[in-house]
C-alpha cells in the first residue's frame, strides 16, 4: 500500500526538517509499542510513521521520493524500516528525546527541550495478616519529587530559556586526550543535555522538580500475599519538560499471625483439644478468619489429625473463589492434677491393662528391640 509520507506525518510538502521531526516525535510517542502493548493497530501506525520519517528526514531519500515517489525509492534499494528493534537502534537518538532512554548513547541526550519522564518509584507497605485476608484501604503519605509547576519542569525562571552549555558547546560530550587515545565522555556541566539553566527557577533551583508530600490512597485487594506488587500509574516521580510522571509500585509485605498460617489460598491453624474430648469425640468451636465454625471430631481423634473447612480460606486473586482452612488437632496432656483426678486416671490405667489396651505400646517396644537393636 502506498500512502503519502507527508500525509502520514501530517506535514506540508515543504515542511522543514525540524517540523518533520516534531511531527514524527508526536506520533511515535503516541504509537510506540512500549506504550501500546499488544495493540496491532498502534504498531502498524508506528511503523508507517517511522517509515515516513526515515525517508523524509534523509535529504537524499526525500529528494528521490519527491521526484520519483515510492517506485523510485524501491529501485534505489530502500525497503522500509524493518521491525521495532531495528527502528529503535537506528533512531536511538530520537527516542532518547522522547522516552528518556537511548539505544546507544544515553549520555548524549543533546536534543533540546525533549520531555524527560519521571522515574518509577517503589513503596513498601506492611499490612496485618487479617488486612491481607479481607483487603484494606490505606492512605499513605509519600514524599517524592514532583514536577515544579512554576517552571513547568524546565528549571528555568519563567520567561527565560536554557542556554547552550559553554563546556561542550551543546554537544553533551567532551573529548579528552590521554596519550594516544581520545576519550569522549558525558559533559560534566550539563550531564549530556547540551544545555544549562542560566536563570534558575526560584522554586526548584533549576532542577525542574520539587519535593512534595502527597497523600496516596492505596486499595489493597483481599487475598494479597507478601511480594504482591501494585502499579499506580503516574504516582511516581514527576516528569520534566513536559514528560509524563513515573509510576509508583507498591510492594506488599504481610505480617505473620499468632494463630493462623497461610500457604496461597489455604489457611492452617492448630487447635488444642483435651485428651478426654479427643478420646470421647466432641463438637469443637474453631475460630476462622471470617468468624467461628463448629466441627465434630470423632471419638479416638489423634494429635496431628486434619479437618478441612471448605471455603474458609483466603479469596483467590485469580478469581477461583475462596480457599480452604485446614485445622490440625493438638491433643493436650492434662497437667496440675488434683489427687482425685490422679486416682481416676490410675483406675483408668488399670482398666486399660485389663482390656489389653497397652498393646500398641508393647508392640512398639517389641519392634524396637527386634528390628532396630537386633535383640529378642
Ligand atoms: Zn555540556
Ligand atoms: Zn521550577
Amino acid at each position: 500500500m502506498t500512502v503519502d509520507y507527508y500525509q502520514t506525518l501530517s506535514v506540508a510538502q515543504n515542511a522543514s526538517a525540524a517540523e518533520i521531526k516534531k511531527a514524527y516525535r508526536k506520533m511515535a510517542m503516541k504509537y510506540h509499542p512500549d506504550r501500546n502493548p499488544d495493540d496491532r493497530e498502534a504498531e502498524e501506525k508506528f511503523k508507517s510513521c517511522t517509515e515516513a520519517y526515515e525517508v523524509l528526514s534523509d535529504e537524499r531519500k526525500r529528494q528521490i521520493y519527491d521526484t520519483y515517489g515510492h517506485e523510485g525509492l524501491r529501485s534505489s534499494g530502500y525497503n522500509g524500516p524493518g521491525n521495532a528493534e531495528d527502528i529503535f537502534s537506528s533512531f536511538g537518538d530520537v527516542f532518547s528525546d522522547i522516552f528518556g532512554f537511548g539505544g546507544s548513547s544515553r549520555g548524549a541526550r543533546s536534543r533540546r527541550d525533549g520531555p524527560i519522564p519521571g522515574n518509577d518509584l517503589r513503596y513498601d507497605v506492611e499490612i496485618s495478616f487479617m488486612e491481607a485476608v479481607h483487603g484494606v484501604a490505606k492512605e499513605v503519605q509519600l514524599t517524592r519529587r514532583d514536577t515544579c509547576w512554576t517552571c513547568e519542569g524546565s528549571g528555568s525562571r519563567p520567561g527565560h530559556r536554557r542556554q547552550t552549555c559553554p563546556t561542550c558547546n551543546g554537544r553533551g560530550q567532551v573529548i579528552r586526550s590521554q596519550g594516544f587515545f581520545q576519550m569522549s565522555s558525558t559533559c560534566p556541566q550539563c550531564h549530556g543535555e547540551g544545555e544549562v539553566v542560566t536563570q534558575p527557577c526560584t522554586d526548584c533551583h533549576g532542577s525542574g522538580l520539587i519535593e512534595k508530600t502527597k497523600k496516596v490512597a492505596l486499595k489493597i485487594p483481599a487475598g494479597v500475599d507478601t511480594g504482591a506488587r501494585m502499579r499506580l500509574r503516574g504516582e511516581g516521580e514527576g516528569g520534566r519538560r513536559g514528560g509524563a510522571a513515573g509510576d509508583l509500585y507498591v510492594v506488599v509485605h504481610v505480617q505473620t499471625h499468632d494463630f493462623f498460617k497461610r500457604d496461597g489460598d489455604t489457611i492452617f491453624c492448630r487447635l488444642p483439644v483435651s485428651m478426654v474430648r479427643a478420646a470421647l469425640g466432641a463438637e469443637l468451636e474453631v475460630p476462622t478468619v471470617y468468624g467461628k465454625k463448629n466441627i465434630d471430631i470423632p471419638a479416638g481423634s489423634q494429635s496431628g489429625d486434619h479437618f478441612t473447612l471448605k471455603g474458609e480460606g483466603v479469596v483467590s486473586l485469580r478469581g477461583r473463589g475462596k480457599g480452604d482452612m485446614v485445622v490440625e488437632l493438638q491433643v493436650m496432656t492434662p497437667t496440675n492434677l488434683c489427687e482425685e483426678q490422679k486416682k481416676v486416671l490410675r483406675d483408668f490405667d488399670t482398666l486399660c491393662v485389663q482390656h489389653g489396651q497397652h498393646k500398641e505400646e508393647e508392640g512398639f517396644f517389641k519392634r524396637l528391640f527386634n528390628e532396630v537393636l537386633g535383640r529378642s
